[in-house]
């Protein structure tokens, strides 16, 4: 099915009213409990254990899970849960992030037993998870990966190194992609759920970062570790397909951490701007700063419309090609609106806003992440700019 296709089963999404109330019920915890620790975990760097207790204690993690394992299975749910966290504390939306980000492909190309064994404990909180498909030498291209997984009897033998596994630290296990077929690019790719205390598995320095600091990004190091065939996912070879359609179900939860952020700058600024005081008078009531926050306020509700249609058509089953463009553009479009609300936003504070004791200054650094990870912008427009080309 195209896209024009997937628009008529999609032409409308409407919130229901247990949406509604999740939305509300969120709004409350994420001011009363999430927002107060929001500073406090940005500049420690530690792992906030007591947002994923929270999290699990709500049973949030289900959500986006089918039913038979607890969740709504509604992306466009989890998009609401991981925008409003978003908009008070980017780690604490990523907690959610991570915790949904394997779930995907376990869900696409796993054995009943499989899913039988990682799904329910990924829902309910009870086990952590990662994935890795990043290396030293490649990021983007995806396909060119050098890890490899030889054969071994029952099995396969993993070397190779990774970074940027996000994570991994506090896992119990990682999808890892890594070549069954070295010859080959997509096709030679598969996919492997590793143990982290597998032997041969390092689970190396983490990365001391600009934004996303709360939630730890590690790099890995495989000497031989030994992975029992029965944790492929998957046919031999078929792990490209599986990443790829793992990335389409996620952007749009990339999306709603972005206009989460949008919205959530777009209101410190407009509350200091009413009390900022210039040629006597708040500065809110200079046209040129009200024009700025109402392209605030254009940019992240045209992006909040993306990412719930893009959530919605996820929902109602479009995958696979005739959802990659709008996956895509949600993501694209709704983090560099985060990026330039953020901006924008740190601009109306003035000198107040490149100050560590300001939140505004996080939501920048923040918002920078959001447009290079699970496939930078530049990969978002390339995927939108091939489907472009090819539909006329
Ligand atoms: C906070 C954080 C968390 C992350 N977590 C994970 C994780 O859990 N698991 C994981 O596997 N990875 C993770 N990553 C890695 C992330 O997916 C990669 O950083 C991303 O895919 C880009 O790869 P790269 O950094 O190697 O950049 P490169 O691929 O080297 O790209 C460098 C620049 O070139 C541009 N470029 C490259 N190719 C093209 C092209 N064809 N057309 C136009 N421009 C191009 C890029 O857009 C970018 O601007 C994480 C990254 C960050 C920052």
């Amino acid at each position: 099915m195209d896209v024009a296709g997937a628009e008529e089963r999609v032409e409308q999404y409407g919130l229901t009213d247990e949406q509604q109330m999740l939305r509300e019920t969120i709004q409350a915890v994420a001011r009363d409990r999430v927002a107060p620790r929001a500073a406090d975990i940005d500049r420690t760097g530690e792992y906030p254990q007591d947002m994923f207790d929270l999290l699990r204690e709500l049973g949030l993690f289900a959500l986006p899970f089918p039913t038979e394992y607890g969740g709504t299975g509604s992306i466009l749910s989890a998009c609401l849960a991981i925008e409003e966290f978003g908009r008070v504390c980017y780690n604490t939306a990523y907690l959610l992030m991570v915790q949904w980000a394997p779930f995907g492909a376990i869900l696409a190309g796993g054995t009943a037993e499989q899913k039988q064994r990682y799904l329910p404990p990924l829902a309910s909180g009870g086990m952590r998870a990662a994935i890795s498909v990043t290396e030293p030498g490649a990021g983007s291209d995806v396909a060119g990966i050098a890890t490899r997984a030889d054969r071994r009897d029952g099995g396969y033998a993993l070397t190779g190194n990774k970074i940027y596994c996000t994570n991994a630290a506090v896992a119990d296990f990682i999808l890892v992609a890594a070549k069954t077929d070295p010859a080959k690019r997509h096709g030679g790719i598969s996919i492997f759920i590793v143990d982290t205390d597998t032997p041969g598995l390092e689970i190396g320095r983490k990365e001391d970062k600009l934004g996303a600091r709360g939630v730890p990004s590690s790099a890995l190091h495989f000497d031989n570790a030994f992975v029992p065939e029965e944790n492929r996912i998957g046919s031999e070879d078929e792990g490209f397909k599986l990443v790829m359609e793992a990335f389409n179900k996620g952007r749009p939860m990339i999306g709603a951490r972005g206009i989460g952020l949008a919205q959530g700058a777009t209101d410190l600024a407009a509350r200091y701007v009413k009390d900022r005081q210039a040629f006597g008078q708040p500065i809110a009531d200079f046209q040129g700063v009200r024009w700025m926050l109402a392209d605030m306020a254009i940019q992240t509700e045209a992006a909040r419309h993306l990412v719930y249609k893009a959530a919605a058509m996820a929902d109602a089953g479009v995958s696979g090609a005739a959802l990659a463009p709008i996956a895509a553009m949600s993501k694209c479009f709704a983090t560099d609106t985060a990026m330039k609300v953020a901006t924008d936003a740190v601009q109306l504070f003035g000198s107040a806003g490149i100050a560590r004791e300001n939140p505004i200054e996080r939501y920048f650094r923040d918002a920078k992440v959001l447009q290079i990870i699970e496939g930078t912008n530049q990969i978002q427009r390339n995927i939108i700019g091939r489907h472009v080309v090819r539909s006329v």
